[in-house]
């Protein structure tokens, strides 16, 4: 598995989504790219609450990432292929045992916190009732 790249830190997010893959209040789950370095990643939310969103990620193979967008771009509206898709990508680069936790409203990443235990269901069968988020502004 690969490492985040050094840009992935508290402090303004490098992170500019190149394909967002669900949304609620904002990028949900997304494919996104380190702006200093072109890292991709696969982010999927795990927690909202307020501005601050809790992600699971993956670190991409460039040409994992690559292929994705080209896939995706395809203009299919097939939403089982989309999906099928996604779940390829997952499989193919694991989700690091990190948190990811953003503030939107600001822009900066909050925290990357290192967690063993990370739910692998979508957000929309998460509680998402801030737990995630609330957890780390208590540590
Ligand atoms: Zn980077």
């Amino acid at each position: 598995m690969s490492e985040p790249c050094a840009h992935l830190h508290p402090g303004p997010n490098p992170l500019n989504a190149d394909l967002i893959i669900d949304q609620h209040l904002g990028p949900a789950d997304y494919v996104a790219a380190c702006r200093h370095c072109g890292q991709p990643y696969l982010l999927e939310m795990i927690d909202l609450s307020g501005p601050l969103r809790a992600y699971r990620f993956a670190v991409l193979d460039e040409e994992h990432a690559r292929r994705f967008l080209h896939n995706m771009s395809k203009g299919s509206c097939d939403l089982n292929r989309a999906g099928a898709e996604v779940m390829n990508l997952a499989t193919l680069n694991p989700f690091a045992k990190q948190v990811l936790i953003t503030d939107v409203v600001a822009g900066v990443i909050v925290a990357l916190q290192p967690m063993d235990h990370i739910p692998m269901q979508s957000w929309r069968e998460l509680a998402c009732d801030g737990s995630w988020c609330k957890a780390h502004a208590a540590s």
